[in-house]
């Protein structure tokens, strides 16, 4: 890859110094990161699932509280929820976007409401394959009932809705940086982004296990959530190409849409916003039969999700069953994700077409 050499050099420069854990990369990525998004603070994680975790846990998110998800969304979404033993309350998608639904949001929120059990504190809109999910929309709502926005970026980091970068979305934003995101390390990491002084405070001292004023002063319950020092440079290395990376991205959605236009459900797209293109992700009715004409000829794909969280073994005990989230029980056994990178040129993507278009049209 064009960018091996500096990512090399930022390697030996960490075994050079020796500071594997918190080491100066650390803080130069979560400055870059936050000059990048316009957030005011940006604390780099171990993952993705610990930067929602974190979230919840600086909120003080637990038993009793109710914290509203999209059910067609990747399972770490729900299981930070259910690990601090808060109520998982699974809202359906919008057809157009496959991002959480504002209106059974407004529905799910009274229900939570009328049976009183237990209490609205947090919705996590998931920006999924890289869409940012209807934040004015979610914002309103939030404001009418004091609930708390948690944006899971995980996907959409990259991304912008009008003149706002992802990471400002939300009251706080947790993206991933896991090998296969837009910006991926070489393992596990993540980031937070918060313009609130008291909840960065909070999540740089949850990261390290809850310490106070001094290393062996115990201020609270916390976790090891931090970056290590090699995936931070290594993030370092790749930010000056990111830009051009999610430009590229949106180049090979455009040849895609050109080509399979009028014949599959094209991917959802939004005035205004910009993805990042995490996945590509059509809908198409006879889905085992185009995957396998597409695996004969060498062109792999992915079904992300399979199943949306309400109806999985671990969950179902949160939900209603099925039939109780009609948009997000349908798509799940539509969605196929096609090949999406940056390096795709123009003639890989219309050879990954002819093949679909045999398929699909045939
Ligand atoms: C990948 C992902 C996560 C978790 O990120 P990790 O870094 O793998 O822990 C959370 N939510 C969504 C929507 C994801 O796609």
């Amino acid at each position: 890859m064009h960018l091996q050499p500096e990512i090399d050099r930022h390697i030996r420069q960490v075994l050079e110094h020796g500071q594997f854990i918190l080491g100066p990369e650390v803080a130069a990525l979560e400055s870059a990161l936050a000059d990048r998004t316009g957030a005011r603070h940006c604390i780099a994680v171990s993952s993705g699932t610990d930067a929602l975790l974190m979230a919840l846990m600086a909120w003080g998110i637990g038993p009793g509280d109710a914290v509203f998800l999209p059910a067609f969304t990747f399972t770490a979404t729900a299981e930070v929820v259910a690990l601090l033993r808060a109520e998982p309350v699974f809202v359906d998608v919008d057809e157009a976007s496959f991002n959480i639904d504002p209106q059974d949001l407004s529905r799910q929120v009274r229900r939570v409401l009328s049976e009183g059990r237990c209490r609205p504190r947090v919705v996590v809109p998931v920006d999924l394959f890289g869409l940012p999910a209807d934040y004015p929309s979610i914002g309103a709502l939030a404001a009418e009932h004091d609930i708390l926005i948690l944006a899971d970026a995980a996907q959409s980091f990259g991304g912008r809705q009008g003149d706002k970068a992802v990471g400002v979305l939300g009251d706080m934003t947790a993206t991933s940086f896991f090998p296969a995101k837009p910006l991926g390390c070489y393992g596990d990491g993540g980031a937070m982004f918060t313009d609130n002084p008291d909840w960065a405070a909070l999540l740089k001292s949850l990261r390290v296990h809850g310490s106070g004023a001094t290393k062996y002063e115990i201020a609270r319950v916390g976790i090891n959530g931090r970056l290590d020092t090699l995936q931070a440079a290594i993030l370092l290395a790749k930010l000056p190409t990111f830009s051009q990376e999610i430009d590229a991205r949106n180049q090979v959605a455009d040849w895609y849409d050109a080509r399979l236009k009028g014949h599959v459900t094209l991917p959802p797209r939004q005035a205004g916003s910009v993805s990042a293109w995490a996945q590509y992700t059509i809908r198409v009715p006879n889905r085992s039969k185009v995957q396998a004409a597409l695996q004969a000829q060498g062109i792999p794909t992915a079904v992300y999700y399979p199943q949306p969280i309400h109806l999985q073994a671990a969950y179902r005990v949160y939900g209603h069953g099925p039939g109780s989230l009609p948009v997000s029980e349908r798509i799940s056994d539509e969605v196929l994700s096609v090949p999406m990178h940056p390096y795709l040129s123009e003639e890989q993507v219309g050879a990954i077409c002819t093949a679909l278009l045999d398929v699909v049209t045939r």
